[in-house]
């Protein structure tokens, strides 16, 4: 191969500018990020000939140039966080941003994020306030608590209790709850880069009320209880239930803190979903503090909720840490509008989307199911559509054992393979997350909204195409 035959026919970047079509695209985009364009694409055909690549992809290169450099520029100017339709039936999807928040909250957000706002100012008093102070009340009244913060995750919420409680001295955990929550959040590994020192106690499927009061020593600072969301122990079991472990730690003068990880403030059971355990139990059966996350069970913003006793919340308030993970004033806000639902626990599970979601029936989801294959027979799509009964997860890390009753549809193309067709569906303007089940792509109804039905019906019209019939 004449490899300088090639070299001189990848055009100048000057003459290339010159080109009407890089014209066209100078006058709608940055002249540098054109520029930048053009010689990356001229660079990479130049290492193509280099090292020797294939005659037909030199001379398909060389052709698409421009159309090549245009998708560069516009892949810069493009938004890469987007909306996706979660068609996994996977609730609180961690991947997909977890708990999707109220579209009525979106409003209120707007005022008081696109100008200024009371979010460290106390108006009564004409002085720098809290930021905790929009929410600290709402969730003393619906959780029973005498005081509240909130930081950036319940991550963060973790270190700064133990941070705060327990640094420099010993906490007992007991061997089954010493647990690693996705994302790398390891409770050894917290408990190190707090300065508290972990002391296990029990065994991985049994830990007793003797095991914690045996290792209570001169040097313990707290005892801590980690709710073991993502996995369970079953079988021949035994855990110390948190009404106990606070008779032990009232005696000893130390703290009780639960990590409830979930942290739901309504009784699940009494909507067909297992119990989990409330964080108003959690401080009724004597926790002293408890954390959990504001984007799962509770459904709202990303954030690490502590509440509990006054005494402790106030000295968390003063660590230095604090200032670290504090929350921001989105989160400030989407909060105290996610805890007004509570109010009432009925308009909470109305509006708050996951609990929606949680506790939608069968038949509006398989009504849900039945309108889009509707569409899509209206549409005449090149595909085999079929309506099915499946099961939704919570996710996030709650309820991994629960499966919850749902509708949906399995599609299979006559174009494309369904690992083809999951490709084309992820690479949508809007994207669509589908499952693979037994060769067919299964969209799951329980977590796409009714809103974004008429949306995901154009997409599949696109991407499946229209059938012969
Ligand atoms: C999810 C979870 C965490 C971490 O919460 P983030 O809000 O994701 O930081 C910590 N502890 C437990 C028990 C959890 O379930």
């Amino acid at each position: 191969m004449d490899k300088n035959k090639y070299f001189r026919r990848i055009p100048k970047v000057d003459l290339l500018i010159e080109r009407p079509e890089v014209q066209e695209l100078l006058a709608r985009y940055d002249y540098d990020v054109v520029v930048e364009a053009i010689r990356d694409c001229t660079e990479e055909l130049r290492a193509l000939i280099a090292d020797g690549g294939r005659e037909d992809e030199i001379e398909a290169r060389l052709a698409d140039l421009i159309p090549a450099i245009r998708g560069k520029v516009e892949s810069v100017y493009e938004l890469t966080m987007r909306p996706v339709i979660n068609g996994t039936g996977t609730i609180l999807h961690t991947n997909l941003g977890r708990a999707p928040i109220s579209a009525e909250h979106v409003q209120r957000l707007e005022e008081i994020v696109t100008g200024y706002s009371n979010l460290e100012y106390d108006l009564a008093a004409g002085q720098r306030g809290e930021r905790y102070s929009h929410f600290e009340d709402l969730l003393c009244r619906v959780t029973g608590a005498e005081a509240a913060i909130a930081v950036n995750n319940n991550a963060a919420a973790v270190l700064l209790i133990l941070s705060t409680l327990a640094k420099g001295g010993e906490v007992p955990v007991s061997r089954g709850e010493l647990v690693e929550i996705g994302g790398k959040f390891r409770i050894p590994d917290v408990m190190e880069q707090s300065g508290a020192t972990l002391v296990e106690v029990g065994t991985t499927n049994k830990t007793h009320f003797s095991d914690y009061e045996n290792a209570i020593t001169e040097q313990t600072t707290a005892l801590l209880k980690v709710h073991t969301s993502n996995y369970r122990i079953v079988g021949f079991t035994e855990s110390v239930p948190a009404s106990e472990l606070s008779e032990l730690a009232a005696r000893h003068n130390l703290p009780l803190i639960e990590d409830l990880g979930s942290g739901v403030l309504i009784d699940l059971s009494k909507y067909g979903i297992t119990y989990e355990p409330t964080v108003q139990a959690s401080l009724q059966n004597g926790a002293s503090v408890v954390s959990f996350s504001g984007d799962k069970l509770l459904g709202g913003p990303q954030a690490g909720i502590v509440v509990g006793k006054k005494e402790y919340i106030s000295r968390m308030k003063k660590n230095p840490l604090m200032r670290a993970i504090r929350i921001d004033k989105f989160t400030a806000a989407e909060l105290e509008l996610t805890l007004h639902e509570y109010l009432n626990e009925e308009n909470a599970v109305k509006k708050i989307p996951v609990l929606r979601m949680m506790t939608m029936p069968w038949e509006e989801i398989d009504r849900k199911a039945r309108r889009l294959k509707a569409a899509l027979r209206r549409a005449n799509v090149d595909a085999e559509v079929t309506l099915c009964t499946c099961e939704s997860q919570i996710g996030g890390g709650s309820l991994p054992l629960e499966r919850l009753k749902s509708s949906g549809l399995l599609i299979k193309s006559a174009r494309l393979s369904t690992p083809e067709l999951e490709r084309r569906l992820r690479e949508l303007p809007t994207p669509v997350i589908a499952r693979v089940m037994d060769d067919h792509i299964l969209l799951d109804m329980r977590t796409v909204a009714e809103d974004r039905l008429r949306l995901l019906t154009e997409e599949l019209k696109n991407v499946l195409g229209e059938g012969t019939r």
